[in-house]
């Protein structure tokens, strides 16, 4: 049975990655909806895709106008939204993420606007739009567990976003809104190749599969899978909280 049937989705980022592999699922499972992203063209492409399910709006979730516009014509086109999943983050353009001595102030706002401040106004723009009893998906990141050098201002505003989910599944008790946290290990999606040269890509994928319990990377399609049971009424008692899915890679740490 398809464990989707009739919900509408909204998913920040679904035009790569992790988003996409997520609508890929929610799709699968008779989901229809959103999907957002800057770029046009991997946004077109990754519709085209999704087949008839999904539209595609363009936006960026650090701008609060771009936000409240992304809501109100998903909800003027399909009338409800039952699923958010907040997944819009990651590598802050043409920054890369560095350790302490070489991060300028600049930078840090940067990567937390991205990272924690957008998240959270991401929801707050939601709200009107959202039925009561939805369930609302955090993308967070084993980066907020397991520290790795150069990692510290995303690891802190992903373990920031688990907080979130916390405290927002309060705040939205009154309506039967769930807010959880859905944290990925290392998953081959393009960000690797924002972080490192085209030729270093492979190298850098070892280096973290080498570090995978499971032994291989996740994919795009397992967090989709993660998502789907966090969308769907078989999570209704799961609240406030974070699923890790990391192939192990946090429990040896
Ligand atoms: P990708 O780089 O493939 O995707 C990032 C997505 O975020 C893109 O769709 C991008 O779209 C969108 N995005 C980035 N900045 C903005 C912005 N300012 N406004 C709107 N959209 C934006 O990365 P992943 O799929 O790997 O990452 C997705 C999420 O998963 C992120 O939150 C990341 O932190 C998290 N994560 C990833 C892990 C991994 O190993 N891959 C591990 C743990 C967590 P566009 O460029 O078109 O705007």
């Amino acid at each position: 049975m398809s464990k989707l049937k009739n919900k509408v989705a909204l998913i920040t980022g679904g035009n790569s990655g992790i988003g996409f592999g997520i609508a890929e699922a929610f799709r699968n499972e008779g989901a229809i909806g959103t999907i957002t992203g800057r770029n046009q063209e991997t946004l077109d492409r990754s519709v085209q895709e999704l087949g008839t399910a999904f539209t595609g709006i363009n936006g960026d979730v650090t701008k609060m106008e771009d936000l409240e516009r992304i809501f109100k014509d998903t909800f003027d086109r399909f009338g409800r939204i039952d699923t958010l999943v907040v997944n819009a983050g990651g590598i802050v353009d043409g920054i890369p993420m560095a350790a302490i001595a070489g991060v300028t102030e600049e930078n840090y706002d940067r990567y937390m606007d991205l990272n924690l401040k957008s998240a959270y106004f991401t929801v707050q723009k939601a709200l009107p739009y959202l039925n009561d009893g939805a369930s609302i998906i955090l993308i967070g990141s084993s980066a907020a567990h397991r520290a790795a050098p150069g990692m510290t201002i995303y690891g802190a505003a992903k373990a920031a976003v688990i907080s979130l989910a916390k405290g927002l599944s309060l705040d939205l008790l009154e309506r039967k809104i769930r807010v959880n946290t859905l944290s990925p290990g290392s998953i081959d999606t393009p960000v690797f190749g924002k972080i490192v040269p085209q030729d270093q890509v492979e190298q850098v994928k070892q280096v973290w599969k080498d570090l995978i319990p499971i032994g291989r990377m996740g994919l795009p399609s397992d967090m989709g899978k993660a998502a789907v049971l966090l969308a769907s009424d078989d999570s209704s008692f799961i609240v406030g909280t974070e699923i890790l899915s990391d192939g192990g890679m946090t429990a040896i740490s």
